[in-house]
């Protein structure tokens, strides 16, 4: 069995043995449930990837390929909830040819998802701003922070390692 990715009954195991369903991501899109964290590599570009039949792909353009079928030649698979190395296939949607990921995210900034509409909520993007730059200071815990600005730890930890607000 092999669709046009080249996604092997092998590749498909392996790639379900690198999700977490339940990491310590706190993405959330509205009605989708919880982002799949990727716990093999991620490279610095914040997407996950995956050997498959000695090819580095992206893990969630495989994850497209094994929930939803070929990607369509051209198209890119973009995340709802901005988190790059989310591997949900519900939080996936189609770009078209030409976007790269950066424009993907932006156009689908303004729609009702991630940022002040989810958990978030309580931040603006002023606020996110004065967070990273408080850390960046130093002196000052996530823990301390999330309290000065009532969020969650978790949430500053999603601040600070940009699985939210990636476009500040
Ligand atoms: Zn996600």
């Amino acid at each position: 069995m092999k669709n046009e990715m080249g996604i092997t009954r092998d590749a498909h195991a392996r790639f379900f043995s690198k999700v977490d369903k339940d990491g310590p991501t706190v993405s959330h899109v509205d009605g989708l449930g919880p982002c799949w964290a990727w716990t093999a590599a991620v490279r610095r570009d914040g997407y996950g990837w995956l050997r498959v039949g000695g090819r580095m792909l992206r893990a969630h353009r495989v994850s497209w390929a094994i929930h939803n079928g070929p990607i369509p030649t051209g198209m890119c698979v973009c995340h709802r909830c901005d988190t790059r190395s989310c591997v949900n296939p519900e939080h996936f949607f189609l770009g078209t040819k030409g976007d790269n990921n950066r424009d993907c995210v932006a156009k689908k900034r303004h729609v009702p998802l991630p940022g002040e509409q989810n958990s978030q909520a309580k931040l603006t993007e002023a606020k996110v701003i004065q967070i990273r730059k408080l850390y960046a200071t130093g002196g000052v815990s996530q823990k301390a922070l999330g309290k000065r600005f009532g969020v969650a730890k978790s949430n500053i930890w999603s601040i600070l390692s940009r699985k939210h607000w990636v476009h500040l």
